[in-house]
């Protein structure tokens, strides 16, 4: 019986991966759940998977939570704040964390759980895209496993040899080919983007996730935070790296190798796969997702990412070419701008304005401890803000 521990449970990740646990009582059990401030669905949640412990990062909310429980004579402890989100990250109890908490709080978290050696399924790619370099190190010296549940990262994954971790070279990879879907703005015209709304931004063509990651797809930064959570995941260079349009994501990444064969994996656009493939690893077991019917699908199409339309992939090439804390500080602006888009506080092409003028603003640092990647995140999102003041 494995026991698990979900990092942001109530989001679309999370609710994916109680899915899928719900499927092998036998296997797993859940042992922590967290949420941020949502009561109500952590009060279904408990009562359906019964956890050990539950975490509200908002102190509040967790008083709200206790006092149900209490009502309903559930017996499951309350933490919160993130000395709480630590703890159930790192506990002896636990062999598997899914670290799906949006954005850049997932980070300290995700590093517990890599520090306590865990297994770490990791959603949360912000984090790796922060600290990669001080988090591959705390992998390797603290004996964690970490398994991609990006679903791109996790068919690069599927699509390696197991002993990857040597070097690709040596492997015989040539070339990662990273496909993306262009989101829903593929083919708006230009002059349209301006007047973009958020409601359009979250509505993804092929796949259902938090509001964060939508709009991140909308503007394809998702896909320059995949690039840089590649190059650190599979100790690649950002030139060995191709983004390749894939409108229908029904290819989830493909690798080249060096005597010609190219090797995808495919599958449904349901995140229940790489969960389910994170979890059993190095066996298979049934996710609840529907074989893939490539008949009814009938063309796969494939194109060349457009970085005049995309700026995000420019802006994300470069800040990995530069290294140290640039990623961290590209992070930090983006999720300033995103949400200031959501709040209809800014257009959606001022997004990757706001992130290359802080990029250009913000010196970055080298070497990347974790107090200079706080300390620079927390620059980039002082320059954001007081841009959007004058804005307003
Ligand atoms: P979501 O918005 O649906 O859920 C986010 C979760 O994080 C919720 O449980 C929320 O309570 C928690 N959270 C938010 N702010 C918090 C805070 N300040 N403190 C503590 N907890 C907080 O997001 P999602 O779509 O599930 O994405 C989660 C992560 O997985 C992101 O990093 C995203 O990039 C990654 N990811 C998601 C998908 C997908 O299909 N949804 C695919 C690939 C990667
Ligand atoms: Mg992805």
């Amino acid at each position: 019986m494995k026991q698990v521990t979900i990092l942001g449970a109530t989001g679309s990740i999370g609710q994916s991966t109680l899915d899928v646990l719900a499927r092998h009582p036998n296997d797993y059990r859940v042992f922590a759940v967290t949420a941020n401030t949502q009561v109500d669905r952590m009060l279904e949640i408990c009562q359906l998977h019964q956890p050990k412990v539950t975490v509200m990062s908002d102190a509040d909310s967790a008083q709200r939570l206790r006092g149900q429980l209490r009502e309903r004579s559930l017996d499951i402890e309350v933490l919160c704040g993130e000395s709480g989100l630590v703890e159930v990250a790192s506990d002896p109890a636990v062999d598997s964390v899914m670290a799906a908490i949006v954005g850049s709080v997932g980070l300290m978290p995700t590093l517990a759980a890599v520090r306590a050696g865990k297994r770490v399924l990791l959603a949360n790619k912000e984090s790796l895209v922060m600290a990669g370099h001080l988090f591959m190190h705390e992998v390797a010296a603290h004996d964690a496993q970490l398994i991609p549940i990006d679903s791109e990262h996790n068919a690069i994954f599927q699509c390696l040899p197991a002993g990857y971790p040597v070097g690709l070279a040596a492997c015989g990879v040539r070339r990662i080919l990273l496909t993306g879907s262009g989101g829903p703005f593929r083919q708006t015209p230009l002059e349209d983007f301006a007047s973009i709304t958020p409601a359009q931004a979250i509505n993804h063509p092929n796949w259902s996730m938090g509001p964060k990651i939508s709009v991140d797809s909308a503007t394809m930064m998702n896909k320059g935070l995949e690039l840089v959570e590649a190059c650190w995941l599979f100790g690649v260079d950002q030139r060995q790296i191709d983004i390749v349009l894939h409108p229908q994501s029904i290819v989830h990444s493909m690798v080249s190798y060096n005597d010609g064969s190219v090797l995808a994996q495919m599958g449904n656009p349901d995140m229940r796969t790489p969960i389910a493939n994170a979890l059993a690893w190095p066996r298979r077991m049934d996710s609840g997702v529907e074989p893939l019917d490539l008949i009814a699908v009938g063309q796969l199409e494939f194109a060349q990412a457009d970085e005049v339309r995309f700026p995000c992939l420019r802006l994300a090439r470069q800040a990995v070419q530069q290294g140290g804390t640039s990623m961290a500080i590209m992070n930090a602006a983006n999720e300033v701008a995103v949400e200031a888009f959501l709040q209809g506080r800014i257009l959606f092409t001022q997004i990757p304005e706001l992130i290359e003028m802080t990029m250009n603003s913000v010196t970055f640092s080298d070497p990347d401890d974790l107090q200079q990647i706080l300390h620079d995140d927390r620059a980039a999102r002082t320059c954001v803000d007081n841009a959007l003041t004058g804005l307003d």
